[in-house]
């Protein structure tokens, strides 16, 4: 893997600015990827890596530009828990590690550059210098994965009874007599209508 340097070149470039989410985003890559070795998650090993980000705030940017992971290529996950976290997962050895940011490593900037005026330059200098264990927890997990969430083309294809909408990949639910429904129709959504549709 590159040098973190390197990595937080390419944050910058994705993200549009830097801060201290790049940077702890990216120790994560480099900790996760590590940890369940791959060596090159951009290059050789893109096709043996998923990561599932916790959280849509700086640090996801960050793991995304340091990995190469991307949303629409199903190799990044999002699950909105709203915390600090990142889940790294090979797809041969099934080998994955949990990385979540440590809650003292937000006191710990205060603590060691107290001179330093700004908060986010204080952050900035201590997660780049502080140890892994400083910074974050790492666990080893085992991850619920399966075909169906496999980058590649599309496994299944249904029409919701309810909306007519079509859904990929299996996730569709099996209502009561058997109707196929998408979720928001089946468990409720984000959105709601609130004029009929068109046409
Ligand atoms: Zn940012
Ligand atoms: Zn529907």
């Amino acid at each position: 893997m590159e040098s973190l340097d390197e990595l937080l070149k390419e944050c910058g470039r994705l993200h549009g600015h830097m801060c201290a989410g790049q940077l702890l985003g990216a120790r994560m890559a480099v900790v996760g990827c590590r940890l369940i070795r791959i060596d090159d998650p951009r290059g050789a090993d893109r096709k043996k890596l998923i990561v599932w980000v916790e959280i849509d705030r700086c640090m996801a940017d960050a793991v995304s530009a340091a990995t190469g992971v991307r949303l629409g290529k199903r190799s990044l996950k999002f699950h909105d828990y709203g915390k600090v976290a990142a889940t790294f997962f090979h797809t041969e050895t099934k080998e994955a590690v949990r990385i979540v940011a440590l809650e003292e490593s937000r006191a710990l900037a205060d603590a060691r550059y107290p001179q330093i005026e700004k908060k986010s330059e204080r952050q900035f200098r201590t997660y780049r210098e502080a140890t892994d264990e400083e910074l974050f927890k790492i666990e080893r997990v085992a991850v619920n994965y399966n075909e169906m969430d496999a980058p590649g083309r599309p496994r299944s294809r249904v029409i919701c009874a309810s909306c007519g909408e079509g859904v990929n990949d299996g996730r569709e639910i099996i209502a009561a007599g058997g109707h196929v429904l998408c979720r928001p129709c089946g468990l409720g959504g984000y959105y709601r209508n609130i004029q009929a549709p068109t046409p």
